[in-house]
């Protein structure tokens, strides 16, 4: 292990293999163990990616502190030191919390990204095991497969088609070549040790096995991690809009300032008053509270999808989840199980029931058959090991797995098969090409059908039926190879579309002979042709159970899901309308039928951009695609204004995960590259997990629209008192007295202990009823739709009115609490406010007190806090005086006057609705009244009758 990573490529493989004291085995997992230990985790040393100083810059270069920094000056100027401490004190109090939260909410979102750390196939103690990748230790020997990131430096010593993408390091975006010779040249550039893969680059194509040379901060990639580690803050749409808004409130405050101090100059006021007033007004107009809860609930409602397995990369996914219109999902393993069983062999017209022959030994079955089941297991790069107690335990891709169980149950010998007919070449499997091959030492190849090969080398290809159709010139029946004539093709696709059209996968399997004396390894493009077909087999791969009502959710929110997959249009169809996608009505065996909803890769290349743009408004099941595809397909749904979900799990998918609105990659199945081209990842592969993050988004959208609305409507109320205060002065000429409705530290006490207290609580306000039967948000519509501004408007100025009546009326009589009233009427009327605007149409009665037990707690805690202002000492420093029983009451009266009020207006907006509702479908109404919606699907005949 003292070989300095600058020598590796040079280096032999057995040369390599001696100098790590290992071999092709691996390492034992005590070895293993012990070379951790005292090397050291596989990990890059993380280098304060979150930089506290930076946020606190960010908190503190606010406008909103800004302007109390100046505020806290002025008064220190004005010799008001009590005011200038205070709001100096509040200024860091503020900053502090804020950081605090921003601080919590990046390291979770960081924690987050750390727990998709990849698992790398390794063997250790002779075996095929998954090990985290901080675990690799030099020695190991680990198997690279397309989209994965090569977890350590390696020395390679297989490369089959193995393409590595080294941009990371080497900035050059064209994948490399990969070889296992050394390259003996003493000065190398990184991207020319092609028999080295280099920890953090990508695998673009085909498969490899490397040997681990260097992990952790000694791997290239280590040395230069300090220019990578940028993890770089993003604000979401919603968090940009605000604080523009904060920034137009911070300017509308210095205007009204000035117009209060002119109204007060006016008035007679001294200077010293005139300038106490504008600090008011500007402190009174900011709403403090607000970057704190929009952060705060932002984290919260990344932390509420994690429970529902929805892992955020991102903390703008949260929001734009809740506007998603279209879903676009893989079909294998996210709508089905991905648990698949080859159930039949069509081979030659007959067909074997794998289910019901299974106790059928393999020396019983056609040769056909035996030769199908041979290439199955050789064709494949699933792994099948027997545990203590002799259960085989699978690894691998869910459609070679499927292989090889089969070819297990029926008695052939998965590891002595392999032995006898050693791999000597192959061109991986590609979702562009669909298919696999391998060559084979045919000598050898004698476990089920000696005399059946030649002797020579054998190509066995495996993949869908189309394509390799194409590339056939016999079949294997029972009497050997015959010509594949016309009425052969056309049974072979008869056996495809049955098989199809009752959701099964369908593969073709086929093989090449080839003459002793040709090497067949040298010409791997070419053992693709001239192909012998032995036969077809079926693959199940049950539906999700739970996928079906998720599906059906989606469409009463106003969501369409579109199904893309690889397979083929009849497999994917029967699947689609099973789970209810496509109208389950006519049980179209043919694809033409389904024209309007269904579409093909080749319908996609050949259709132009326009006929396309109108397709996607309809087709709900694009079959036979490449993931090249699929960037073409968001493309065009966005170019039809949709907010797009798009799965991906291949290294392919990266670049439409990354130009979708929300990019989900499978936790489970999905590839390292996949994953970090995300906004989200599935824990469970599940399609169901992404319409409950949507939920979820939507709920939190709704939370902080609620919160904003609140808090400018506590403000409006505000700015009404200090503006209409002076006003009665001007007209009656009166002398002056009381030169401000509130003073600085009171609005400050409002801002905080009351809007800011309450707010956070309504980050956690559970999902309003029915915020999955209404159209999704647009994410450009204004916060303010939806009657919600004329709303904050009216309660704001009821507010402002109430607290500035009362005053006057106090103030009229000379009673000496006039200020205490106005200050505790504001605070009551929020509280109730706060319950009253719970639910934007429903009754408090209806989504019931106790639903949101943190906003009666806070509530109580603003109530006990509001006391302790006004009856312990803490009045002196606010200003405050004890009120009576009576003016409490009073208080009181006009908090649960305005809750009466929101609940009038809210039954009156319900029943004015309702007749509506009633004519419409159920599942339509929150489409009617939102035109920006998507295409609504066809009506699902199934859905309605149940
Ligand atoms: P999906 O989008 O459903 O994941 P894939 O791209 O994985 O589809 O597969 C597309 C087609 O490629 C399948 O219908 C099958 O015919 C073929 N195929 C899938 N997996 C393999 C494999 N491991 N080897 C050969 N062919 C395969
Ligand atoms: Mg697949």
């Amino acid at each position: 292990v003292s070989v300095e990573t600058e020598r590796w490529h040079r280096f032999d493989v057995d040369d390599a293999l001696v100098e790590l004291a290992t071999s092709l085995d691996g390492l034992t997992s005590a070895d293993a163990q012990r070379r951790l230990v005292e090397i050291g985790a596989n990990e890059i040393a993380e280098s304060g990616s979150i930089n506290p100083l930076q946020l606190i810059w960010a908190q503190i270069s606010s406008v909103m502190v800004l302007i109390l920094i100046g505020a806290a000056a002025l008064s220190l100027a004005l010799g008001k030191l009590l005011e200038a401490g205070a709001i100096a004190a509040i200024v860091v109090l503020f900053a502090a919390l804020g950081f605090a939260q921003e601080y919590r909410a990046e390291q979770a979102i960081a924690a987050l990204r750390r727990m998709s750390v990849p698992l790398v196939r390794t063997r250790r103690d002779g075996r095929v095991v998954d090990v985290p990748s901080a675990e690799l230790v030099p020695g190991d020997v680990v198997m690279l497969d397309a989209g994965a990131i090569v977890p350590a430096d390696l020395r390679l010593v297989e490369a089959a088609s193995l393409r590595v993408e080294e941009a990371a390091l080497t900035g050059e975006s064209e994948p490399v070549d990969k070889q296992t010779d050394a390259v003996d040249t003493v000065e190398t550039a990184l991207g020319d040790r092609r028999c080295m893969a280099y920890s953090g680059t990508q695998v673009a194509a085909g498969r490899g096995v490397g040997l681990v040379v260097a992990t952790g901060m000694r791997t290239e990639l280590g040395k230069i991690a300090t220019l990578l580690q940028d993890v770089g803050r993003e604000d979401t749409p919603l968090q940009v809009r605000l604080d523009h808004v904060g920034k137009q409130l911070a300017a509308v405050g210095v205007i009204v300032a000035a117009l209060v101090a002119l109204m007060g100059a006016l008035a007679g006021e001294t200077a010293s008053d005139l300038v106490l007033t504008a600090i008011s007004v500007a402190v009174a107009v900011i709403p403090e509270g607000l970057p704190a809860v929009v952060t705060f609930t932002l984290a919260l409602g990344a932390q509420r999808m994690l429970r529902r397995q929805a892992l955020i990369r991102r903390l703008p996914a949260v929001e734009t989840l809740g506007s998603v219109t279209v879903i676009c999902t893989d079909k294998t393993g996210t709508l089905t199980q991905n648990l698949m069983t080859a159930t039949t062999f069509d081979v030659a017209d007959r067909t074997l029931n794998l289910d019901s022959d299974a106790s059928e030994r393999i020396h019983d079955w056609p040769t056909g058959a035996q030769l199908m089941a041979v290439a199955g297991v050789l064709c494949n790069d699933g792994h099948l090991e027997l545990d203590t107690q002799g259960t085989p335990v699978l690894t691998g891709d869910p459609t070679e797995t499927a292989l090889l169980r089969a070819a297990h149950d029926a008695g052939l010998d998965i590891a002595t098969t392999r032995a006898h007919a050693p791999r000597i070449g192959e061109r991986p499997f590609d979702s562009s090409r669909k298919r696999m091959s391998t060559i084979h030492d045919g000598s050898a190849v004698d476990v089920v059908a000696t005399d059946l090969l030649a002797g020579g080398q054998v190509a066995f290809v495996k993949g869908a039926v189309d394509g390799l159709v194409d590339r056939t010139t016999a079949v294997w029946t029972d009497h050997g190879p015959q010509p594949f004539d016309d009425d052969w093709r056309r049974r072979v696709f008869a056996a495809n579309d049955r098989m199809a059209s009752r959701g099964m996968r369908v593969l073709a399997v086929a093989m090449r002979t080839f003459a002793p004396d040709t090497a067949a390894a040298d010409m791997v493009g070419g053992a693709e042709t001239e192909l012998t077909l032995l036969g077809l087999v079926g693959i199940i791969d049950p539906p999700r159970p739970e996928v079906r009502s998720a599906v059906a959710q989606c469409r009463s929110a106003g969501i369409r899901s579109v199904m893309i997959t690889g397979d083929h249009p009849l497999t994917a169809l029967a699947i689609a309308r099973d789970l209810g996608m496509v109208p389950a009505a006519d049980p179209a065996t043919n694809v033409a039928a389904a024209k309007s909803v269904l579409m093909t890769g080749l319908d996609i290349d050949r259709a132009t951009d326009h006929e396309f743009d109108q397709a996607v408004a309809t087709v709900s099941v694009f079959a036979r695609v490449t993931p090249e595809h699929k960037l073409r397909i968001v493309e065009a749904l966005q170019r039809q204004h949709q907010v797009v979900a798009m799965t991906g799990d291949g290294v392919n998918d990266a670049p439409a995960l990354k130009r979708s609105d929300i990019g989900v990659a499978m936790g489970i199945t999905g590839t390292d590259v996949s994953k970090e081209a995300s906004d989200m990842v599935l824990r469970d592969d599940n399609f169901t997990t992404i319409v409950a993050a949507v939920e979820e988004g939507r709920v939190i959208y709704d939370n902080l629209r609620r919160f904003v609305s609140f808090a400018v409507a506590g403000n409006l109320g505000k700015i009404i008192v200090m503006l209409g205060w002076p006003i009665p002065y001007l007209l009656t000429g009166a002398e002056v007295d009381a030169a401000v409705a509130l003073l600085p530290l009171q609005l400050l006490w409002l801002n905080l202990m009351t809007d800011g207290l309450l707010g956070l609580s309504m980050g956690v306000e559970p999902a309003e009823p029915g915020v999955m039967q209404r159209a999704p948000h647009r994410p450009d519509a204004s916060l303010w739709v939806d009657g919600l501004g004329q709303r904050t408007v009216w309660i704001g100025v009821s507010i402002g009115l109430s607290a500035l009546g009362v005053g006057i009326w106090y103030h009229e009589n000379d009673m000496s609490q006039w200020q205490t009233m106005i200050f505790t009427t504001l605070a009551l009327m929020q509280v109730f406010q706060a319950f009253g605007t719970r639910s934007q149409t429903e009754s408090l009665r209806r989504i019931g007190w106790r639903s949101n037990p943190a906003l009666v707690a806070v509530a109580a805690f603003v109530v006990v806090l509001q006391l302790l202002a006004i009856y312990t000492p803490l009045n002196d420093l606010l200003n405050l005086e004890p009120l009576t029983g009576v003016d409490l009451l009073v208080c009181a009266t006009f908090g649960v006057a305005l809750l009466i009020a929101l609940e009038a207006v809210k039954a009156l907006e319900r029943s004015r609705r309702r007749p509506l509702v009633a004519v419409v479908d159920g599942d339509q109404s929150g489409q009617q009244e939102s035109p920006h919606l998507p295409n609504p699907q066809q009506p699902d005949p199934q859905e309605v009758n149940s």
